[in-house]
């Protein structure tokens, strides 16, 4: 009997040392992997590292940087023991800024080393090698950027063209104007640091708000110069619409099965449904369509305007809905309502190829034409498309037919003209003196590259 729990005391004890060294003992290093790889990191430079263990979990984690033989800690962390196993922490990750100002770094090739260990025994016999060495270059210069375009008049809601040279090293240049950016264009020129770019300043801004061109480097390095822009002011028109029982009854199923989402039981609810989030995602999936733009102006001269059409309203309308004699919306019209006959041949403003021939929304049937550099136009409410997404079409063209699909009470064209899928008032570019003065003129400055351009990003 004693002797038989002798032997089973000893049996335990060396299972439970034998567990143990099985747990503590275990081989299995800690690694870590960047979020990005650094290829290049500037002032505004971070490096994300996620340390991953299995078994006892992670120790402790240091990120280094050896630049100019010296080593620079960038981030130091430990994870206390939780249980005799150890921390119990198997991923994580440290965030830190380069700073490389604060750490008196300098520009030029430089490695960045991960260090981690975890709770295993054998941590007090193995040597400590980096778990993740990786190259990169501290870059603190951001590119060059010169305006070459002295003076931009523009015309609030509506579009000036400027050209600026960039150095080789900008990986993303263009105009912004407040949270708007528009992106430049490389390719154009014999001269390839010239770019070129419309920018506007949109409906929404005070005209007072600043343009500035704006040129980035892979490592975030970014130079900034204000333009010199004069913005004429202008005031939009306020138009009331009332809405009646018929009409909410006509389009709100209609939309709204059309965008494939749920019926709404109360009628003016899935109108504000419709004139308030539909509208928002009409625009959002415009601005996806139009994110990339032919790298060459694709229009000749002015854009056609709808053959015998009236205007029903105009560019940057303040709209007010009404309902039983209550104000129960604000909307702003982005484009020209033109009306001529019913289901009137719809043409194309100017040669461009098809990105959109699909229901959109607020607009119906819509079709949208690309015509370089960032210009395109929407035709929306048609009753028919007679095109589809990637053809080529030429100015004058028909694309479809005049409608009343989507947000229109009757029978007529809404047309837009969009820069990188912000809506400009289209008046400018019906007019062939705005385009041989605004743009026309820059393009003609400087000598034209004779191989095919490339967009920038
Ligand atoms: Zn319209």
């Amino acid at each position: 009997m004693g002797r038989r729990l002798v032997l089973g005391v000893a049996f335990a004890l060396v299972a439970l040392i034998g567990f143990v060294a099985w747990v503590k003992l275990e081989r299995r290093r800690p690694t870590a992997a960047l979020a990005r790889p650094p290829a290049a990191l500037g002032r505004g430079g971070t490096i994300d590292v996620t340390l991953r263990d299995v078994g006892t979990g992670l120790a402790w984690g240091r990120v280094e940087v050896e630049s100019n033989g010296a080593t620079t800690v960038l981030a130091s962390e430990a994870y206390p023991a939780q249980t005799w196993r150890g921390s119990g922490l198997f991923e994580t990750t440290i965030s830190t800024p380069l700073a490389p100002i604060d750490h008196k770094l300098g520009e030029g090739p430089a490695t960045l080393r991960v260090f981690a260990g975890d709770y295993s025994w054998l941590r007090w016999l193995r040597s400590d090698p980096a778990v993740l060495e990786a190259p990169f270059t501290i870059d603190l210069s951001p590119p060059t950027l010169e305006v070459l375009s002295p003076q931009h008049h523009l015309t609030l809601g509506g579009l000036e063209f400027m050209l600026y040279k960039t150095s080789p090293d900008a990986v993303r240049s263009g105009v912004a104007v407040a949270s708007y950016f528009f992106p430049g264009t490389a390719g154009l020129f014999a001269d390839p640091t010239i770019h070129a770019a419309f920018f506007a300043m949109p409906q929404d801004l005070d005209r007072t708000t600043a343009a500035k061109a704006v040129a980035e480097d892979a490592a975030g390095n970014r130079r900034e110069v204000m333009l010199h822009a004069v913005v004429k002011p202008r005031t939009f028109a306020d138009r009331t619409l009332d809405l009646d029982d018929a009409f909410l009854e006509r389009k709100v199923p209609e939309i709204l099965a059309a965008s494939r989402l749920p019926a709404q039981p109360d009628l003016v609810q899935g109108y504000l449904y419709v004139n308030r989030t539909v509208r928002r995602n009409s625009e959002v999936r415009i601005k996806d369509v139009t994110r990339a733009s032919a790298a060459t102006p694709r229009w000749d001269g002015a854009f056609l305007r709808q053959p015998n059409s009236a205007p029903l309203a105009g560019f940057g309308d303040r709209r007010s809905y009404r309902h039983d004699g209550a104000i129960i919306d604000t909307q702003t019209h982005l484009g020209y309502d033109l009306a001529s006959l019913r289901q009137a041949p719809v043409v194309a403003a100017s040669a461009g190829t098809v990105v959109l021939a699909d229901y959109l929304g607020i607009y119906g049937d819509a079709v949208i034409i690309d015509h370089g550099l960032g210009i395109f136009s929407l035709y929306g409410h048609l009753s028919a498309i007679t095109v589809r997404r990637g053809q080529e079409v030429q100015r004058g063209e028909t694309v479809g037919r005049t409608g009343e699909t989507g947000l229109a009470g009757g029978d007529h064209l809404h047309f837009s003209v969009m820069l990188y899928g912000v809506h400009v008032d289209p008046v400018e570019w019906w007019d062939g003196k705005w385009i041989r003065d605004h743009v026309t003129a820059k393009l003609e400055q400087y000598p034209r590259a004779t191989t095919t351009a490339t967009r920038d990003e």
